[in-house]
């Protein structure tokens, strides 16, 4: 098995290179589906949410309304980390689980972690590779504009919530270069699947 994480900035095309990745054949590891999985009602962060937050952020079935908690973290950096403290260990820990039963089941597989906070939380640390999808954040605005339908003003405020797509470039092993058409980087994506395969197979033989 070969791990490789993946990230990039908001709107940059990490879903879009995720797919690729996919199709190519790779087992993806979703880090916002599993972060969805822990805050589901019986799973452990649930109850520690509610304990921080009140009840008042529950829906009516008793699932935790995202929507609701996304806007006050979003407007409070102190009760960000408050849920980032719960949150994360919980993400760790379940990914370490299915981590290991991939292990067990898909010895060869290439495994993505796909993370946007991959860097920003250290998940990146001891990861043979880090794939970065790069835009440039004048592309970043106007993709964001256009797939959420959002203002310029608010598409700048959610892009300058995260650390700069720059600075995340600089931390890549492997760039993925999103500013040209989809077939291009279609093209880019498939050549850093083949070199993961063959960085695996090359673990095998050594
Ligand atoms: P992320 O997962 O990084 O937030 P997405 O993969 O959702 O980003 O891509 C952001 C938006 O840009 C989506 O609407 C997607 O369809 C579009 N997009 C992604 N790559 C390209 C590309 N190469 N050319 C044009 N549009 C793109």
């Amino acid at each position: 098995m070969l791990i490789a994480g993946l990230t990039g900035g908001i709107a940059s095309g990490k879903s879009t290179v995720s797919g690729f990745l996919k199709e190519a054949g790779a087992v993806i590891v979703d880090a916002d589906k599993i972060a969805r999985h822990v805050v589901q009602k019986g799973q452990p962060a649930w109850q520690k949410i509610v304990d921080v937050f009140g009840s008042s952020i529950l829906l009516p079935d008793g699932e935790i309304d995202r929507s609701l908690l996304g806007d006050i973290i979003f407007h409070d950096p102190e009760q960000k980390q408050a849920l980032n403290r719960i949150v994360h260990p919980e993400v760790f820990s379940e990914n370490a689980t299915r981590l290991r039963e991939i292990e067990k089941n898909q010895p060869d597989a290439i495994v993505i972690l796909d993370v946007p906070l991959l860097i920003e939380s250290g998940m990146d640390v001891g990861l043979s590779e880090i794939i970065v999808v790069y835009i440039p954040e004048s592309l970043q605005i106007q993709r964001l504009m256009h797939r959420d339908a959002l203002t310029p003003a608010r598409a700048l405020a959610r892009i300058g919530s995260q650390m700069p797509i720059e600075e995340k470039k600089k931390r890549a092993t492997l760039l993925i270069d999103n500013s040209g058409s989809l077939e291009d980087t279609r093209k880019q994506t498939l050549r850093i699947y083949r070199l993961l395969k063959d960085s695996l197979t090359q673990q095998g033989i050594s």
